[in-house]
């Protein structure tokens, strides 16, 4: 009996086994094709100052619309590319788009704006990040402090040397760094100390408990205080009440990001969306 259930147990738990890995295959012939046929797009999700209503920036969200799957959730399958180190060409791919939408959105007059760009740990390291970072600002005749690159606690695993290293070298070029997804992985509280970090984005799990859970509110209020002492700005990201935006507000969280104040808008449709959502550069639902 005891065995015939273990038999079982062991190949139930293989079969769930070979289908993740079979499906886990063909998401990666996927993307392969993916990157041969260009089905990535980027949308843009605007970033507010609490205490104006000011636009403040946007941060570029990688899209994949597979003509057979359809929308694949990033989550799904950035992991996959960083995997296979392709998250690295298509991360020059990302910040170049990002690049071209700066200089878009300073042609329509837009200026104090700053565009935030996800930065894998296998970019971060990659030995062409700085010289290709100079270069594109180069040409597009771009100042590097339109831009910031967010850096998860996966990345802040490297020797202290070593992002010391690439963080000044970034830094020089005027381009700001961000924590993102802060509270959520196994970093110590020292890399804020250490490292030249601009901004620390709180996670947005954080955000949807505040309401009912104490817990939740006091994280993210000490948070907000803590990262004001340091002098670095503090982000919300998952806003999705006006409730929240309240309490963020009377916490001192310096920007909301979430889908109450916009959601991440398909680049072709983001000029349109600026004009109609922030007439004279305030968000229209401020009241
Ligand atoms: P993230 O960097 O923490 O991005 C924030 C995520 O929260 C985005 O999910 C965004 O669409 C979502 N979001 C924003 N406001 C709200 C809200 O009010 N409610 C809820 N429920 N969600 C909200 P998305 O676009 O699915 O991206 C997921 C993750 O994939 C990102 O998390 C980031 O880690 C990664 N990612 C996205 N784009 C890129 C990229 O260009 N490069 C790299 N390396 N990673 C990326
Ligand atoms: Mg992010
Ligand atoms: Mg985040
Ligand atoms: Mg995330």
């Amino acid at each position: 009996e005891v065995k015939m259930n273990g038999g079982n147990g062991a190949q139930a738990y293989n079969l769930d086994m070979y289908q993740r890995v079979q499906q886990r295959v063909l998401l990666e012939q996927d993307l392969k094709e993916a990157l041969r046929l260009n089905q990535f797009s980027i949308s843009f999700q605007p970033q507010m100052t609490i205490a104006t209503g000011a636009l403040s920036g946007f941060e570029a969200l990688i899209r994949w619309h597979h003509p057979v799957r359809g929308m694949v959730s990033p989550d799904e399958f950035i992991p996959v590319l960083e995997q296979s180190k392709q998250i690295v060409p298509l991360g020059y791919w990302i910040i170049e788009a990002c690049m071209q939408q700066c200089l878009s959105l300073l042609h329509s007059g837009w200026h104090n704006f700053r565009i935030a760009i996800n930065l894998s740990a296998e970019q971060f390291v990659d030995p062409e990040l700085i010289p290709t970072l100079k270069s594109l600002l180069d040409k597009y005749e771009l100042q590097g402090s339109y831009f910031e690159l967010e850096l998860t606690e996966r990345t802040l695993v490297q020797s202290i040397e070593t992002m010391l290293t690439i963080m000044s070298q970034i830094k020089e070029m005027g381009i700001h760094f961000a924590i993102d997804d802060f509270g959520t992985g196994y970093s110590s509280l020292s890399y804020l100390k250490k490292m030249p970090m601009d901004c620390i984005k709180i996670d947005k799990s954080f955000l949807s408990g505040m309401l009912e859970n104490a817990a939740d509110f006091q994280i993210i209020a000490s948070t907000i205080a803590m990262v004001q002492k340091l002098q670095l700005q503090v982000v919300a990201e998952g806003v999705e009440t006006r409730e929240q935006l309240e309490l963020l507000r009377q916490q001192g969280c310096d920007i909301a990001q979430g889908y109450l104040i916009a959601r991440p808008i398909p680049q072709p449709e983001l000029a349109g969306f600026l004009e109609e959502h922030f007439p004279k550069g305030v968000w229209r639902g401020l009241k």
